[in-house]
């Protein structure tokens, strides 16, 4: 099914992207990853070699998920946008709607436990609120991608400490708390249908046509 995900979305065409890209940049990893990582877009050396965070975030990345124990083969990695802006500029809200639909068909396919999302992008498309990682990092929240309840839980983007060293302690104070997010067991997310009371059974004289 990921296959498939992927060999369709490779000739994706949904946003101008498209014209300027080298090549779709789909996720990888991990195809039933408990973790998976949403960053913000394919740069340069990701846009050449067709893999998420190759370049300099991504070997941060890899010392970050190797603090917590981990390796990239044991965790999922995708991106909001699958296609790298020109000059790595920031992601259109019309690019960020239109490449949604794969990102978010990616997660009902992986159903992992855990999204970390990296830095603003991400984490303001996939909580749909405006806050921004300032405030919410090292916050875990929940949602639900159609038939999958995930915790999300906002992280700085690697690139951030490759700008701001003091950046990194933060870094790691949030992946920290990754292990614990795993073990939790999530609660699905109450549907309307569940909240809304039960309906009183009609009286036996209503039902007997009798008023
Ligand atoms: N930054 C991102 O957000 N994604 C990548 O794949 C690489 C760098």
């Amino acid at each position: 099914m990921l296959d498939a995900l992927r060999t369709e979305a490779s000739s994706c065409t949904l946003c101008a992207l498209s014209q300027t890209r080298t090549q779709v940049v789909f996720g990888n990893g991990h195809p039933n990853a408990d973790l998976m990582f949403v960053g913000e877009a394919p740069g340069f050396h990701e846009d050449q070699q067709g893999i998420p965070f190759v370049g300099q975030a991504g070997k941060l990345l890899d010392k970050l998920l190797a603090g917590i124990g981990l390796t990239r083969a044991d965790v999922y990695v995708a991106n909001t946008l699958m296609c790298r802006p020109p000059g790595n500029r920031d992601p259109l809200p019309d690019e960020k709607q239109k490449c949604e639909p794969w990102l978010f068909k990616q997660i009902e396919l992986i159903r992992p436990k855990v999204v970390a999302t990296l830095g603003n992008h991400a984490t303001k498309h996939l909580t749909g609120k405006e806050t921004g990682i300032t405030r919410v990092h090292g916050q875990p929240q929940q949602a639900v991608y159609g038939p999958v309840t995930v915790t999300i839980f906002p992280i700085y983007h690697p690139a951030a400490a490759l700008y701001t060293p003091a950046m990194l302690k933060v870094l790691e104070e949030d992946f920290a708390k990754i292990p614990a997010l795993l073990e939790q067991e999530i609660e699905p997310v109450p549907s309307i249908a569940d909240l809304m009371p039960e309906p009183e059974p009609e009286p036996v004289a209503v039902q007997l046509g009798l008023f």
